[in-house]
């Protein structure tokens, strides 16, 4: 299959965070805001291999708390607001820094899961 250079949906990393299949680049590879769809629409890539865990969030988790919390602390030490601007401020930010890079980062984590063939690891006596 002849692939073109200049189509960036082929590509493992950018078709995982746009949540396209990291096969072919073309199929959708969530079917509800977090749920995977069981294969791809395009190619018929078996989706059951993916298995990302609790890994996007560990990563949103640290990503968030960085920005929010150092967000927060230097809000604090500049300008002393009144608590009510820490709650109109964080709150809001929280949820975009939260739920935004969810799934950019679960499709990331299946597009290189994929990429690297990366499975449970087996004895080699074990049938494939
Ligand atoms: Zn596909």
């Amino acid at each position: 299959m002849a692939t073109n250079p200049s189509d960036l949906s082929h590509r493992p990393i950018v078709s995982g965070l746009i949540g396209r299949c990291p096969r072919c680049g073309k199929g959708r590879l969530f079917q509800g805001f977090l749920k995977l769809a069981p294969r791809c629409e395009s190619c018929g890539l078996d989706f059951s291999f993916a298995d990302s865990a609790d890994g996007p969030a560990v990563f949103v988790i640290f990503i968030s708390g960085f920005i929010v919390a150092g967000s927060a602390l230097a809000v604090e030490m500049l300008y002393a607001p009144p608590y009510w601007v820490h709650a109109l401020l964080w709150g809001p930010l929280i949820l975009i820094t939260g739920l935004g890079p969810l799934r950019p980062i679960k499709g990331l984590l299946i597009a290189l899961q994929y990429h690297h063939q990366a499975a449970e690891g087996r004895l080699s006596g074990d049938a494939p």
